[in-house]
């Protein structure tokens, strides 16, 4: 389900947000590690203001380990703690408490220096929609609290849960808009699956991705798809990148009646296997 925002929308995202802010006292930004920065909210520091937070970078598992490095680097220079994790699968969850206890560590050595118990650090995850937040709370919770597929302002009854002895999570997360100022960002947050295929033509999202795979992840790409040699200028001359589309096609059965290709059927191969990690772990943002 895709969510169309309007700026009704955002304005309730964002008040419903501050009002959670209330209760808690650490935020979990959840972004996807494949595009840091198009799955961030555009007005995220005005939002949260100086509430503590931690950054997490999810789906980690499709993203390129190395530029995820770069953004963890990237991010701590701007003041944040930024860990990578996989949230379908739980690779460095369990790191979550601990981490977002350390943003409070300041207040927290006030209070026991004044003879004070702290007590279980209250968090609120916010991030776009898909980025894995209803995961991310089903993992920590242990169990199904959190459905996904969430709407903006739709608001139910909120609880507490108690993760470990160090965290208390807020059942419903924050949802926030991406980002929508520059075209290529809808192409990416497309290209991930971070905003469905009906928004934007199936065949123009395969040919901002294989544009991008062909001239950062060529090996991988000639690889999956066993292609000899890619043509040059793919980053300059469209029609070669419809060449290596049309050839993916071809190889993959895409043809319709007198041997055209069927691109719309190749697009969907394509984006599938990239969004599935099929052709490797990719990242579409560099720092
Ligand atoms: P929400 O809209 O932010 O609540 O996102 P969901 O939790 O519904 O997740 C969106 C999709 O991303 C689902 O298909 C999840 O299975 C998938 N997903 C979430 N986290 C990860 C992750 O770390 N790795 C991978 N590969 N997929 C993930």
């Amino acid at each position: 389900m895709a969510i169309q925002w309007f700026p009704g929308h955002m304005t309730r995202a964002r008040r419903q947000i501050q009002e959670k802010l209330k209760l808690i006292d650490v935020v979990i930004e959840l972004l996807d590690a494949r595009l840091p920065m198009s799955s961030r909210n555009p007005m995220i520091d005005e939002i949260l203001g100086n509430k503590p937070r931690l950054i997490l970078l999810n789906k980690s598992d499709l993203a390129d380990p190395e530029l995820t490095a770069r953004w963890q680097e990237v991010f701590l220079k701007e003041g944040h703690k930024a860990i990578a994790i996989d949230a379908s699968s739980g690779t460095n969850v369990q790191s979550i408490p601990v981490e977002a206890r350390k943003q409070l560590e300041e207040k927290f050595a006030k209070q026991i220096a004044k003879g004070m118990k702290p007590r279980a650090v209250r968090a609120l995850i916010v991030g776009i929609p898909n980025v894995g937040k209803s995961t991310l709370i089903n993992k920590l919770a242990g169990r199904q609290v959190a459905a996904t597929g969430d709407r903006p302002g739709v608001t139910k009854g909120q609880q507490w849960i108690r993760v470990g002895s160090e965290l208390e999570l807020l059942d419903t997360p924050g949802i926030l808009w991406p980002r929508f100022e520059d075209q290529m960002v809808g192409y990416r947050l497309a290209a991930t699956g971070a905003i469905k295929d009906q928004i934007l033509n199936v065949e123009d999202i395969a040919f901002y991705a294989l544009r991008y795979l062909t001239t950062h992840y060529e090996e991988q790409v000639k690889q999956r798809f066993e292609i000899e040699e890619l043509p040059p200028q793919l980053d300059e001359d469209p029609n070669a990148v419809v060449a290596v589309m049309e050839d993916i096609g071809r190889r993959r059965g895409c043809l319709v009646s007198g041997g055209r290709v069927d691109l719309e059927k190749a697009s969907g191969i394509i984006l599938r296997e990239l969004r599935s990690g099929k052709l490797g772990r990719i990242t579409f943002e560099t720092p």
